[in-house]
């Protein structure tokens, strides 16, 4: 970028600095944006913790650099409950955040942009977060009560998390959780407004030449492996028979299913590939990360 000098050390934070950077930024010429680096010691320690993101290589690796540059540049966290979030903990929900961003593309804007633009502000939690909820039911009487959350994603809205829950991310790869990970594939799937576990899909995606047809064949693979799933978690409720992999929560409606099974693809590829090879080579298809080698966390 054109050499505005970098502002001095600044007490809120490395997303602070460079939305203050980017603020200083001469207007006149401007080229595509490009945030500071992020400071060496800062990535490494918390790639260092992310063992998931361990098979990503060099090229890649660099990729999700950029992309965590942009998105700190981006995005505003927040505390909730007096908790004080750091640059550590921003930069870990970015690194996960920004992992199937890696090859989805477009250049321009930039994927950060292009899919995580629908809004600002990411609101973590000391602990899990409560949701008011609220049903009428048919004799009109207005239910009331509190979910527990974990994280949470709407469109046009902040991402909400539940801090311990993104802590817990490097010994729960082995179980396929991701909270972040989760969220932000929500995020992926409202990009067209609808939260239906399709997202946006490419032109000529599968050979497909509709949107139409492209989102049937979608559909045509990722609904018989949910209701597959659900029959098993079923199976394993009612009659003692064993738990599929992967949180039964999956099996509460299919955009569930596409975000449960999409935190599991991103942080455990070879225990997800056994267990649901159909999808496998769908997401394969979305997020076109063939070239990644097979690793375990
Ligand atoms: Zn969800």
């Amino acid at each position: 970028m054109n050499a505005a000098p970098p502002p001095p050390p600044a007490p809120h934070g490395l997303w602070a600095r460079l939305r203050r950077w980017w603020g200083q930024a001469p207007t006149a010429a401007r080229r595509p944006f490009e945030p500071p680096p992020l400071p060496d010691a800062l990535w490494q320690s918390v790639w260092d913790s992310h063992g998931f993101l361990h098979g990503l290589n060099p090229a890649e690796q660099q990729r999700l650099r950029q992309h965590c540059g942009q998105f700190l540049h981006q995005k505003e966290f927040h505390g909730a409950h007096g908790l004080v979030v750091d640059d550590t903990m921003a930069l870990a929900v970015a690194q996960q955040a920004c992992l199937p961003l890696l090859h989805l593309g477009p250049a321009q804007p930039e994927p950060v942009q292009a899919w995580y633009g629908d809004f600002v502000g990411i609101v973590l939690h000391p602990g899990v977060a409560l949701a008011q909820r609220e049903h009428v039911d048919e004799d009109g009487v207005v239910h009331e009560w509190h979910e527990e959350l974990a994280g949470e994603a709407m469109h046009g809205g902040p991402v909400m998390l539940s801090w311990p829950d993104v802590a817990e991310a490097p010994h729960s790869a082995e179980q396929g959780y991701n909270v972040v990970i989760h969220e932000f594939l929500h995020k992926i799937d409202l990009a067209d407004g609808e939260a239906d576990g399709c997202p946006p899909l490419p032109a000529g995606f599968l050979g497909h030449r509709s949107a139409r047809a492209a989102r049937a064949a979608w559909f045509d693979v990722l609904t018989p492996a949910w209701q597959d799933f659900r029959e098993q978690v079923i199976r394993a409720e009612r009659f003692g028979q064993a738990e599929p992999w992967l949180d039964p929560y999956a099996a509460e409606a299919l955009d569930e299913f596409y975000a449960v099974a999409g935190e599991a693809y991103f942080v455990n590829r070879a225990r997800f590939s056994e267990a649901f090879p159909t999808v496998l080579r769908l997401y394969d298809a979305f997020f076109r990360r063939e070239a990644i080698p097979d690793h375990r966390a």
